[in-house]
């Protein structure tokens, strides 16, 4: 496993006529793969991207992981360690990194949990979770994927409101990157069918009444009829972590 906090490699070209460029592919591309499965979405990601293509995972399950390491064997799984995550979440991301053919990259924050209570005082997350977001979430990832051009992640448009217009790729404008859903029409039951038909790891507590697992502090099991994201910041009119605005 490798962890990163300092800053890192910065190999990408990020200059405009590359991202234009970058962007002109991306929303050709989600145009072409629309209709596509998972794995021709990332197969395409693989073909086009190389190493500098990762996967981010919260680990709530292997899914996008796995179909992201058949169609490239070793490929760079990123994960956030805010410092607030459940045992089962940071089990999850051991097991993961035990058995699939993956590279784990645990991203950190620049501060400890007791170097941000110092600074800003306790349970910032209760008092000003944007700003507890931006610093434990937001910060270390736009660090973490300086080196790449391209990430994919587990969005799906069923998710919430929010995420129904989620391209399967898409030009990611705040990180000048593409970024990549290659699940993004699926249905919790295609979910469940890829994970029983592959036996992908999943995070316990989704068989524990938390169907959408976040930091500790701001998730809470999620009642008969809600929607599987209305545990996260449960009581307040925050929806996302600002990793997908
Ligand atoms: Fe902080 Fe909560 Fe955001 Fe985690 S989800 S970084 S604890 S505000």
């Amino acid at each position: 496993m490798t962890t990163v906090q300092a800053d890192t490699d910065t190999g990408a070209d990020t200059d405009t006529d590359t991202d234009a460029q970058l962007r002109a592919l991306a929303e050709q591309a989600g145009r072409d793969l629309e209709d596509a499965s998972a794995l021709e979405i990332l197969q395409w990601a693989a073909d086009t991207f190389g190493k500098q293509f990762c996967v981010t995972s919260s680990m709530e399950d292997a899914v996008v992981s796995h179909l992201a390491s058949r169609a490239y064997p070793g490929v760079d799984v990123v994960f956030l360690d805010t410092g607030y995550h459940f045992p089962e979440t940071i089990g999850t991301r051991d097991a993961v990194e035990a058995v699939m053919d993956v590279n784990v990259i645990t991203l950190t924050p620049r501060q400890t949990v007791a170097e941000q209570d110092a600074e800003h005082g306790p349970k910032l997350h209760d008092r000003n979770p944007d700003l507890c977001c931006a610093l434990r979430k937001v910060e270390p990832l736009e660090r973490g994927l300086t080196k790449y051009r391209a990430w994919a992640t587990g969005l799906r448009r069923d998710e919430s409101p929010t995420r129904a217009n989620t391209p399967v790729v898409g030009w990611d404008e705040k990180r000048r990157k593409v970024k990549i859903s290659p699940i993004a029409r699926w249905t919790q039951d295609d979910v469940d069918a890829y994970v029983s038909e592959h036996g992908v790891l999943t995070n316990p507590l989704l068989m524990d009444g938390y169907p959408s697992v976040g930091c500790a502090p701001c998730t809470r099991r999620v009642l008969e009829g809600e929607d599987a994201r209305a545990g996260r910041w449960s009581g307040s009119a925050k929806t996302e972590c600002g990793l997908h605005g």
